[in-house]
């Protein structure tokens, strides 16, 4: 079963990937973008840590819904509000059981990633976080070492898209040749979640 804990190991996981990674976000999207995506996600996952910190959520679901809360709060821009709606959706699903099983969490996190392709208007192909999370999402089914390597090609599987949502579409055909900053990330969501899990 996963419990609260496992839950903020994953969110504790993801801050110190965004971290880590955070200058290639940017890389990635000044190619396609604005150049903010890893500042974007380290303010958020940063904000997120304080008030895992400050408050204490006593299920998963409640985890998970005050760091989306958090995202949305504090990360402007298109990520803010889709990550945002991820993770609070997924918390939400989860209801208030005090443990959950893979299962749960696989449904769940399903439903997350809809609220995400419904709130952005986004399909599979369009070059964006959903390209990533689609296929990481079916793969969890399966086990969390698939959902990562699931997610993770379909980051790189955005490099000859081109883009038809978000700021990289503005740029058309230019957008292809580059990776998505957004399937980037949403790649390293999923790899900390199967890393919280080993
Ligand atoms: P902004 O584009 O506002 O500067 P970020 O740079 O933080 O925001 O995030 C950009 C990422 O957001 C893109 O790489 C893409 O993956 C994702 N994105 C943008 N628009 C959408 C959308 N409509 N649906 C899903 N993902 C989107
Ligand atoms: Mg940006
Ligand atoms: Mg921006």
């Amino acid at each position: 079963m996963l419990d609260v804990d496992f839950f903020r190991r994953w969110m504790a996981a993801a801050a110190a990937a965004v971290d880590r990674e955070a200058d290639r976000l940017t890389e990635l999207d000044s190619a396609i973008g604005d150049a903010d995506h890893g500042s974007n996600m380290q303010r958020g996952f940063a904000a997120v840590t304080a008030v895992l910190e400050k408050e204490d959520p006593r299920t998963p679901g409640a985890v998970l819904m005050l760091a989306g809360r958090q995202l949305i709060s504090t990360v402007g821009g298109a990520s803010g509000p889709l990550y945002g709606t991820l993770l609070r959706r997924t918390g939400k699903a989860l209801g208030d059981a005090p443990a959950v099983t893979d299962q749960q969490l696989a449904e769940a996190f399903a439903a997350g990633v809809a609220a995400v392709g419904q709130l952005g208007g986004a399909q599979a192909g369009d070059k964006t976080m959903l390209d990533a999370l689609l296929p990481g999402v079916e793969a969890l089914g399966t086990s969390y070492a698939a959902a990562r390597e699931a997610a993770e090609a379909g980051a790189t599987a955005t490099v000859p898209m081109q883009a038809r949502k978000g700021r990289a579409s503005y740029l058309g055909e230019r957008s292809i040749g580059h990776q998505d900053p957004g399937a980037t990330s949403s790649a390293l969501l999923i790899a900390t979640l199967a890393e919280s899990y080993e």
